[in-house]
């Protein structure tokens, strides 16, 4: 089965996400840094939870049998996290930028005040993508007093004062022993609902990853087509449908978009017949394997033929500074910038600016809808900051 909402996992370096995700899925997403160290690519960790209830004991759990009186469970549904592996910073604007989040746990531990600088920036990345479906989860409970838990809770109830998510309800918990993990899978539950999804409009999917499956040596008649990793955002995609890739592929005559069949699709370990909205599936193709080798593909785009926005070679954005009071981060013409825009990392230089807009003339041409959200990464010192906010017009 397919997971029905996807949950993105943001907050501090080190306050427990990847911990938690471990406690609420068995697995453990933060397995890319040496790619990271490498500058290769930035993939977004998914893991997959299914949520059970016990009717006996009125209790949330992830296992098929009640831990605490042994019944068996009922399963109410399946939902996926996108966890922040690797560079926060990056991560935090590459899961904004790519459109599939639904709702938002977010981490705060408790043994350090609140909120820490990734705490605020990650709290910006949330109000900007209007993301109002929030569980606070207050980490390592274990680490301090009692009197020390109840203010660390004062100080988050006083960050998030006056905010879109002030009656976020915040869980304490012990990630490393998965203490309350009952309560969050009840605030899990209330607070982040499926969304509607539009089953009647054409199928898009992001890609967030790409792979070659095929061992080497392997005779050519078994040798498989590439595979693809990413997230539906609307739409049904079924096995068989012929789809286009956007922008495409290197040709002597630039990047051009290529059409293939669907020839599988999975999520986790199942093989599905049509995929929908929610969590990460795999598409098999008929495409050259050595076109999805090592993520090549990420960023890209595929849709049912001819219901693809065109190729761009610049974009023009409506934005806004996102950390307030500080006017002086405006952008620059002549200025390069990083943007992310669904799961595209693309480099501009902007060319034109208006009082709240600019173009960005592109390195590379990308594939995207108009009104996709597009986080805004300018240069200060020898730093990447996420410093804008906005929508592609
Ligand atoms: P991330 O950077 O937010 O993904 O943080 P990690 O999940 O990698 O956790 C950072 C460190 O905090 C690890 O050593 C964890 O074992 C530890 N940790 C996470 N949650 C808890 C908790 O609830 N209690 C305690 N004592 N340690 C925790
Ligand atoms: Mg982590």
């Amino acid at each position: 089965m397919q997971a029905e909402v996807n949950i993105g996992v943001l907050g501090h370096v080190d306050h427990g996400k990847t911990t938690l995700v471990k406690a609420l899925t068995g697995k453990w997403t933060d397995r890319h840094s040496e790619e990271l160290k490498r500058g290769i690519s930035i993939r977004l960790g998914y893991a997959d939870m299914s949520i059970y209830f016990c009717e006996h004991c009125n209790r949330y759990t992830i296992n098929k049998k009640c831990e605490k009186c042994g019944n068996t469970t009922t399963f109410k549904r399946k939902v996926s996290f996108v966890d922040a592996p690797g560079h926060e910073t990056l991560m935090a604007t590459t899961i904004a930028g790519s459109s599939i989040i639904d709702g938002a746990l977010f981490v705060i531990a408790a043994d350090e005040p609140c909120p820490q600088p990734q705490t605020e920036e990650h709290f910006m990345v949330l109000n900007a993508l209007k993301i109002k479906h929030v569980v606070v989860v207050q980490t390592k409970i274990d680490l301090v007093s009692p009197q020390r838990a109840r203010e660390s809770k004062k100080e988050i109830e006083a960050f998030l004062k006056n905010t879109a998510i002030a009656h976020a309800p915040i869980i304490p918990v012990v990630a490393t022993h998965g203490i309350n993990i009952h309560y969050l899978l009840e605030a899990i539950q209330r607070e982040i609902p499926t969304p509607k999804r539009d089953e009647t409009k054409p199928a898009r999917m992001y890609i967030s990853r790409s792979f070659d499956v095929n061992k080497p040596g392997t005779p050519i008649e078994k040798i498989k087509g590439g595979v693809l990793g990413g997230s539906l955002v609307c739409g049904v995609l079924r096995k068989g449908d012929v789809v286009e890739l956007r922008p495409g592929i290197d040709t002597k005559k630039g990047i051009k978009p290529i059409s293939f069949e669907v020839s599988g699709l999975r999520a986790e370990d199942e093989e599905l017949d049509e995929a929908r909205p929610g969590g990460l599936i795999a598409v098999g193709t008929t495409l050259d394997p050595a076109l999805t080798k090592s993520d090549s593909l990420i960023g890209s785009v595929i849709g049912h033929k001819g219901t693809l926005p065109e190729n761009a070679n610049e974009l023009t954005i409506e934005y806004e500074i996102i950390r307030k009071g500080q006017e002086a981060l405006d952008f620059r013409i002549g200025e390069p910038v990083v943007l992310n825009v669904q799961t595209s990392t693309t480099v501009g230089i902007i060319t034109k600016k208006e009082k709240s807009s600019f173009t960005a003339k592109l390195k590379r041409v990308v594939c995207v809808e108009k009104g996709s959200a597009v986080a805004i990464s300018k240069r200060i010192g020898q730093r990447w900051r996420l410093t804008g906010w906005g929508r592609v017009i």
